[in-house]
């Protein structure tokens, strides 16, 4: 085997350069334009043929082997979140209001890094690695955009892989690599939902139709259709994140809005928790007299590894950090990843890298305005994904 790790490794300041830089110019959703630019610059710097605006904003660097072979592709996101960031470390973002709060920015750094070690060994590459930079995981579906644009197909991909860096599994220690055989994460499935009643004066609740408390009561029968309708053998969630109504202590308001999110695995919870949603919040609305609206949003497929392509990525990771770090994970995560897009599409795998750091202090949740990740697993990134293309397009 290539010794990738001594490859990766001589990058790593390379590597935490890139990473810095991405953090401190965070864009959100689909406007990653700045970071984007960037990426393609330095593909193009490395004489590797680049796309961009695939998916909207999205960047594709194409690595051809010498040799005919296999097709693979790595997968990073590099979307960043709608936060302000509360770190106090010299490179914190540029921007106020917008964070590299998932650690995207290492993904992106990571995959730079892939890019660069196989585009100076392609003379000796057999097949083709096709590095995607996609646009909007969270919450948009920027993968959805850019299979749509045909990057999978234009190029016939044949297998992919993509990780995460971060906190994401607790059993996983710094440099440890998580792995999953089947599902791993969650479908997701945003929703708006509004009661509206008729308003009026606090003190004559009878002349008004009360929305406040026609969605007290929605959201209560919600979390009864996972304890009563759900077979207890299905995961399933449904989380009322967001409620709005009112102005103060003496009006009975209009209307109640209300945002959520219902994640599952199986069709089966599919049906209970997605359409039945609707069908007690119209039933209890009726109930009452009051009219309702219900949205749903973006939706994301359950993540699911194929089991013959985790089993060989388990290999490569086993030789590279030991088979007592590659750790197969106990649960599947309830988070929801886009990976799933890709991953219906094509066979491959999704692992996450152990990133945190309590000497560190690198202990905060993703999504929260201290998040961060040890810099220190850049590299090992970088090897995981170069060894895995590697190997796969030498034995296809
Ligand atoms: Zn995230
Ligand atoms: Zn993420």
């Amino acid at each position: 085997m290539t010794d990738w790790k001594s490859a990766a490794q001589a990058i790593q300041p390379e590597l935490v350069q890139w990473r810095r830089w991405f953090h401190q110019h965070p864009g959100v959703g689909f406007a990653v334009e700045e970071a984007a630019e960037y990426i393609a610059a330095k593909l193009r710097s490395w004489d590797i043929e680049t796309e961009t605006g695939v998916g909207r904003t999205g960047v594709v660097g194409i690595v051809r082997g010498a040799r005919p072979g296999p097709v693979i592709a790595v997968r990073a996101d590099i979307d960043a979140l709608p936060l302000q960031e509360e770190n106090e470390h010299d490179f914190v973002s540029r921007y106020p209001g917008k964070m590299h709060a998932c650690g995207h920015d290492g993904h992106a750094a990571i995959a730079l890094g892939v890019a660069k070690l196989l585009a100076q060994r392609r003379r000796e590459l057999k097949g083709t690695a096709v590095i995607i930079f996609q646009p909007a995981e969270e919450g948009q579906g920027g993968a959805a955009a850019m299979i749509a644009d045909g990057v999978l197909r234009r190029h016939n991909v044949q297998a992919i892989v993509g990780g995460h860096v971060g906190l994401l599994a607790p059993e996983l220690a710094l440099g440890q690599v998580g792995i999953c055989y089947g599902p791993m994460m969650a479908a997701t499935c945003e929703f708006e939902a509004e009661v509206i009643g008729r308003g009026g004066h606090g003190a004559q609740p009878h002349q008004t139709v009360d929305p406040v408390v026609i969605s007290a009561e929605v959201i209560t029968a919600w979390q009864r259709l996972v304890s009563r309708e759900l077979s207890p053998l299905l995961p399933g969630v449904l989380t009322v994140g967001k409620i709005e109504g009112g102005r103060t202590h003496n009006i009975i308001p209009e209307k109640v809005s209300m945002r959520g999110t219902i994640r599952y695995f199986h069709p089966e919870a599919e049906k209970v928790l997605v359409r039945r949603a609707e069908e007690v919040l119209a039933g209890i609305c009726q109930a009452w007299n009051a009219r309702h609206t219900f949205r749903l949003g973006t939706a994301y497929p359950p993540l699911v590894n194929d089991g013959d392509f985790t089993a060989f990525f388990a290999g490569v990771a086993a030789k590279l950090v030991g088979a007592e770090n590659v750790k197969v994970l106990e649960y599947p995560t309830m988070g929801g990843e886009d990976m799933a897009f890709f991953l219906r599409e094509v066979p491959g795998t999704f692992y996450f890298l152990g990133a945190g750091n309590p000497e560190k202090g690198i202990v905060h949740p993703h999504h929260h305005p201290r998040f961060d990740f040890d810099e220190d697993v850049l590299w090992l990134g970088v090897a995981l994904l170069t060894a895995t293309v590697w190997e796969y397009t030498q034995k296809n």
